[in-house]
């Protein structure tokens, strides 16, 4: 069938069958297939969506079109984590070791941030020295001595996702549910995880701001990963304010740092969304009898200092300097810092996630583009969050820049994601639900 006979099909809303969407991942992958062709196609989807069918078929094809990660030499339940991607949203960094400190191995292939998202690579990277680039066989042996690695994904994992992605980024076809379940579970397929726990971020600073969206997202992932073959548990967390107290790369490791310390008292909701997520990974994994026991073992690897332990051997494993969880002076600082204050006393109201990870791009800390530089230590602290009272003139945040900082929009930003009103808002939940 020529190509353009399957884009009038997905055009008038048919259901492609499973070697029409093979054939096609593989011409695509080949080089048999323009781009032009390939956006035609993908804006039918958005237009007319992907069954469940369609969708486990692609995500299998694009598994299909790379080399395929195999660790079933390395003993332990293989689980990793996944986020639909935020602001502030550190939990890879904490989650990672502390669910290897208690028995889960842990390959964590990670993204880098586009737009407001922050991306976890880019977090790891502010580490002196920190290595994301692992070959099959580095991930392999650190899995084995020390059960987590966290790396990028390789050349030849899913090469189908690295140039859709790309297109899809190009041509505003990202938010189709179907094609974010392809991409998200080819990758943690083909990076050997046995069971996966999903994190659905809603709210203003997440792809689904909607609750609504969220559930078809969680629930599209969850059906697919289970015909996939992995054991997989869904959770949507709120997403309308940052989490916790930092936004930038190297702020956000010495956020991380300090709730594996035990310092929380600023990141109790980073501590909160973590511990959810890796109680879901230890059952998953059959590692503890139910939640209960899950949360026991994971707070006490937290206050035993293994996670932190872990964190540090994670660091020397991957080249980076190991010492900063002792010292969070050797990670980068920025030259600058700008304070803003509150226009008015009252209560926070609001402190929209999407205006701060924008705030943070305009500093440096984020790029709209691919290949844009990045200023580790640029940033964004946070002195106060939703529901909390402050009062007139009393500083809110933060700025850390460097030379390359638009400051006049970061603040502009900045001052349109702060609401302050004379009433206590209602509590949000920041664990909204579980799915199915
Ligand atoms: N993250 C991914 O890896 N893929 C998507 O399509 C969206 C978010």
């Amino acid at each position: 069938m020529l190509f353009l006979e399957l884009i009038e099909k997905k055009r008038d809303g048919g259901e492609l069958s499973a070697a029409e969407i093979e054939g096609m991942i593989e011409q695509y992958v080949g080089g048999d297939l323009a781009d032009y062709e390939m956006s035609a196609f993908l804006m039918a989807v958005m237009w007319r969506g992907l069954s469940d069918a369609e969708t486990t078929e692609l995500t299998r094809a694009m598994v299909e079109s790379g080399a395929r990660f195999d660790f079933s030499d390395v003993a332990g339940p293989k689980v990793d984590k996944h986020s639909t991607g935020g602001v502030g949203d550190k939990v890879s960094l904490v989650l990672a070791p502390l669910a290897a400190a208690c028995g889960c191995v842990v390959p964590m292939v990670s993204g880098r941030g586009l737009g407001h998202t922050g991306g976890t690579l880019d977090k790891l990277e502010s580490i002196p020295g920190f290595r994301t680039d692992l070959s099959h066989g580095e991930f392999r042996r650190q899995l084995a001595d020390i059960g987590v690695a966290m790396g990028a994904q390789t050349e030849d994992l899913v090469p189908a996702d690295r140039s859709l992605y790309e297109l899809r980024s190009l041509t505003a076809t990202v938010p189709d549910t179907g094609l974010i379940t392809a991409s998200i579970l080819s990758k943690k397929i083909a990076e050997g995880a046995e069971a996966l726990v999903l994190d659905v971020k809603t709210g203003s600073g997440a792809f689904m701001q909607r609750l609504e969206d969220a559930h078809k997202l969680a629930d599209r992932l969850h059906q697919v990963a289970v015909l996939a073959g992995l054991r997989c548990a869904v959770l949507i967390t709120d997403m309308d304010q940052p989490l916790g107290y930092a936004v930038g790369n190297a702020l956000e490791v010495r956020e991380a740092i300090a709730v594996l310390s035990g310092d929380a008292e600023r990141s109790a909701d980073v501590e909160e969304i973590t511990l959810e997520l890796t109680v879901e990974m230890l059952v998953l994994g059959e590692l503890v009898d139910d939640h209960a026991d899950g949360l026991d073992r994971a707070r006490q690897a937290l206050a035993s200092g293994a996670a932190l332990q872990r964190l540090g051997e994670l660091i020397a494993a991957q080249g980076g300097d190991p010492r900063v969880v002792d010292d969070i002076g050797l990670l980068p600082r920025a030259p600058e810092k700008t304070t803003l204050t509150a226009p008015a006393g009252g209560w926070i109201e609001r402190l929209d996630a999407r205006l701060i990870g924008d705030a943070a791009v305009a500093l440096g800390a984020g790029r709209t583009r691919r290949d844009d530089p990045l200023d580790p230590a640029a940033g964004i602290e946070l002195h106060a969050k939703r529901g909390h009272r402050i009062d007139r003139d009393e500083r809110w945040a933060t700025l850390y820049h460097g030379p390359g900082a638009d400051l006049e929009r970061a603040t502009a930003k900045l001052a349109a994601a702060l609401s302050i009103s004379p009433d206590k808002p209602a509590d949000i939940h920041l664990l909204k639900e579980r799915r199915p």
